[in-house]
């Protein structure tokens, strides 16, 4: 099954039923994937899990199976709507209800509810969030193999795994493919994810509802606990006591635990120490913002999801590289920035050249831009090269400025909003085609000489500094 198989069947549904009905009734549901000839929905509430089932289900189903997946029944169970879902169900809850959606059998009466008392504490896991879609690089290597080791089963190596990193790197990404990989591979292992935040708000609720014993049963019954934005914590005394004896209580029973913040243990702010030496005693790992080679290999995964999305639709040779080089911030602006331009290009009908993506994309575009200026970049070129800048300039065809001057070219375009003409002008007077021929030469030489490809990153992370 393909991870786009639900946002493409939408899209159908969405033609066939008009956009309301869709918002309405299939907008709100969560696909949880096909098992066994079932695909397995959640519904907010069971009202709209029978209607879907009723008078949708058919239709569904046929869509699934003419997207390659063969399904006979549909199957929905209702979403908890406080915390939506744990991966897995503790151990002192009931199962969720499920109520029998088959395409073919008329739908059970609506009354089946899922027990009121089950609250579960987890946040919704996104189905889109699994190792599989998780593109490795250099960046985040550690982080990824960390997080594949703490999903597979056996004894715990190291309690906790503390990833951390800035904004948009994959933390909470890795964090969900976690759980999805125990959910699949261990399901009878408890499972909870959720965020700083939550468990703070769990424990204020249990204060004031003077239900700590449940709180704590509840915490403490988990085989994997994954608290993210841990940084959040900081400053909450009580709620740090809290989650320090829960930690405790779970590192001595061998339960594993995880967490991410933005930040590494000892820069936490108003945290105590011990808690601190406690976050740093298992492994702690970096995720290093990403470079050049690991967004063209993200944008490249993700523009085939978009691809399917949006049928038909061109994408000029160049673009990614363009977009990868300059849009260096994070990664959820980058995904950002893909699926605004396949929905702009399938919206209006046109491929995807420079043209229109400088045209779509330019307020993140000037939110990236460096200001870098040509003489800079000369200068920072011929010092990395070690030539002279007035070789850089002048009329020397020596492999030895030669290159060195392609890369400058290919920087300048790059980095900035110079046009061609002006950045000839710049190299000493040469014409716009010697800077198409430079951009194209080094763009092919980056993907096949590895040396190439480390001097124009290491050169363009020197002139954003
Ligand atoms: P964080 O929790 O570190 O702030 P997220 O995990 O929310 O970041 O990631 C932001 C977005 O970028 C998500 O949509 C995620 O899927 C995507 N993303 C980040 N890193 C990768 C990666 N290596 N491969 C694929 N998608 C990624
Ligand atoms: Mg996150």
């Amino acid at each position: 099954m393909s991870a786009d198989l639900w946002p493409r069947v939408c899209e159908e549904l969405r033609i066939v039923i008009g956009q309301d009905a869709f918002s309405h009734w299939i907008d709100p549901l969560q696909f949880r994937g096909c098992e066994d000839g079932v695909a397995r929905l959640a519904a907010p509430t069971p009202f709209i899990g029978n209607w879907v089932s009723q008078h949708y289900g058919e239709r569904i189903q046929k869509l699934i199976c003419k997207s390659g997946t063969p399904v006979v029944r549909l199957d929905f169970t209702v979403l908890d709507q406080r915390m939506a879902r744990a991966p897995a169900v503790p151990a002192n809850s009931e199962k969720p209800a499920r109520y029998a959606g088959a395409a073919a059998q008329a739908p059970v009466a609506t009354s089946i509810v899922r027990p009121a008392d089950t609250e579960l504490p987890g946040s919704p896991l996104d189905p889109k969030y699994k190792f599989d879609n998780f593109v490795v690089g250099k960046p985040n290597e550690l982080a990824h193999a960390a997080a594949r080791r703490v999903s597979e089963p056996g004894p715990v190596t190291f309690n906790p795994l503390f990833l951390y990193g800035g904004v948009g790197l994959g933390k909470t990404h890795l964090m969900h493919a976690i759980a999805w990989q125990i959910q699949e591979t261990q399901p009878e292992a408890r499972v909870l994810y959720l965020s700083a935040e939550q468990f703070m708000y769990r424990f204020v609720q249990a204060l004031r509802f003077k239900d700590m014993h449940g709180f704590k049963q509840l915490f403490r019954s988990v085989d994997v606990l994954m608290v993210d934005d841990v940084q959040f914590i900081g400053g909450k005394d009580s709620t740090q006591e809290e989650f320090f004896h829960t930690f405790n209580a779970l590192v001595d029973q061998g339960r594993q635990i995880v967490i991410t913040s933005d930040r590494p243990p000892n820069e936490i702010q108003g945290i105590e120490d011990r808690i601190i030496s406690r976050l740093q005693s298992g492994l702690v790992v970096d995720v290093h913002p990403t470079d050049y080679e690991l967004r063209l290999g993200i944008l490249q995964s993700k523009a085939e999801a978009q691809a399917r999305l949006h049928p038909g639709i061109e994408v000029d040779h160049g673009i990614f590289e363009y977009l990868a080089m300059r849009i260096s911030s994070n990664v959820r602006v980058l995904e950002g920035a893909l699926t605004r331009l396949f929905a702009f290009a399938s919206l209006v009908g046109r491929r995807i050249d420079m043209e229109m993506a400088q045209e779509c994309l330019s307020d993140i575009l000037r939110a990236s831009e460096r200001k870098v200026t040509i003489d800079e970049i000369i200068r920072k070129v011929a010092e990395h090269y070690n030539v002279r800048m007035a070789d850089l300039l002048g009329p020397r065809r020596a492999r030895s400025v030669s290159r060195p001057r392609q890369v400058a070219m290919f920087l300048s375009k790059n980095l900035t909003t110079k046009s061609l003409p002006e950045i000839g002008r710049r190299f000493g007077g040469r014409d716009h085609t010697t800077v198409i021929h430079a951009v194209k030469k080094v763009e092919e030489l980056r993907t096949i000489d590895a040396q190439i490809s480390d001097d124009v990153e290491l050169l363009r992370r020197m002139l954003e500094a």
